[in-house]
C-alpha cells in the first residue's frame, strides 16, 4: 500500500506538499532562515515558512502507520504531504504528513480502540516468526557442521542462534538462503571466534581499533578455523 502511493508521481497526487529542505533556505515572506531538515512550503517558486504558509498549526505525523494516517488524514481540514529529496534514489519520497492535532487526537484514539485486536495479531506474528527462527537456527547449525566439522555442536547451536537472533524479523527465504550462504556462515563463524577464542574484546577495550585488533588476532582465529575445517582425525 505505502510503496504504491510512494511510486506515483508528485504531480499525481494533487496534495499540498511540504519539503523537509536539505540545505539552507529562508522564507521570501518573513526572512526567517530555514536550516536543512525545517519545512518549507513553495508557493509559486518562492520558499515560505511553515507560518506564512498558514500550516503552523499543524502537527507533523510520520508516515509507518497507516491506520493512523488514513484516519488524521481523512478528519483534517487541513493536509500537506511532507516530502524529502532522496540523492540515493534520485526521487522524493514520502516522509509523513501534516494534520491538524484535533485529526490527530481522533485518528489516535480510533486506533486505540483497534489496538486490541491489534495485539492478538502481533503475537500471531511473534508465534510464526519464533518458528521460523527455530527452524533457520536448526538449519544453519546444521550448515555449519558441514563446513566446520570440528566445530563443537554447542558452538555451532550458539553461533546460529545469535545470528538467527540478529536479524531476527527479517526471516524471510530470501534472507534465511542468504544466511546459509558459505561466505555469510563462514563470517558469523569468524565473529563468534574473534569473541570467544582470542583476546579481540580485551584489544577493542584497550583503545584498538577495529581494523589493528583484527590483524592482530588474525593468525588465531586461522588456527582455530583450520582446526574445526580440517579436524586430525586418526585414521
Ligand atoms: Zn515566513
Amino acid at each position: 500500500m505505502v510503496r504504491r502511493s510512494n511510486n506515483r508521481s508528485l504531480v499525481e497526487l494533487k496534495e499540498l506538499v511540504v519539503y523537509a529542505i536539505l540545505r539552507d533556505s529562508k522564507c521570501k515572506e518573513c526572512g526567517k532562515e530555514l536550516w536543512k531538515g525545517d519545512l518549507l512550503f513553495l508557493e509559486g517558486g518562492h520558499p515560505l515558512c511553515l507560518s506564512c504558509a498558514d500550516f503552523d498549526q499543524l502537527v507533523y505525523l510520520p508516515r509507518g502507520d497507516a491506520a493512523l494516517t488514513r484516519r488524521a488524514r481523512k478528519y483534517s481540514p487541513l493536509t500537506a504531504v511532507v516530502v524529502r529529496f532522496s540523492r540515493s534514489r534520485g526521487r522524493y519520497e514520502r516522509h509523513g504528513i501534516l494534520v491538524s492535532e484535533d485529526a490527530l487526537e481522533r485518528a489516535e484514539q480510533e486506533c486505540l480502540a483497534d489496538g486490541e485486536q491489534r495485539a492478538r495479531r502481533r503475537e500471531r506474528d511473534e508465534l510464526r516468526r519464533a518458528e521460523n527462527d527455530r527452524d533457520l537456527i536448526a538449519r544453519m547449525s546444521d550448515a555449519i557442521l558441514g563446513l566446520f566439522p570440528d566445530c563443537p555442536l554447542e558452538e555451532a547451536r550458539t553461533i546460529a542462534t545469535h545470528t538467527a537472533r540478529r536479524s531476527s524479523g527479517r526471516v524471510g527465504r530470501t534472507f534465511a538462503g542468504r544466511a546459509l550462504e558459505e561466505s555469510a556462515l563462514t563470517a558469523a563463524v569468524v565473529a563468534a571466534i574473534r569473541h570467544r577464542h582470542t583476546r579481540y574484546d580485551e584489544l577493542l577495550m584497550s583503545g584498538y581499533s577495529r581494523t589493528d585488533a583484527r590483524n592482530s588476532i588474525r593468525d588465531a582465529v586461522d588456527r582455530v578455523l583450520e582446526s574445526w575445517r580440517y579436524p586430525n582425525r586418526p585414521g
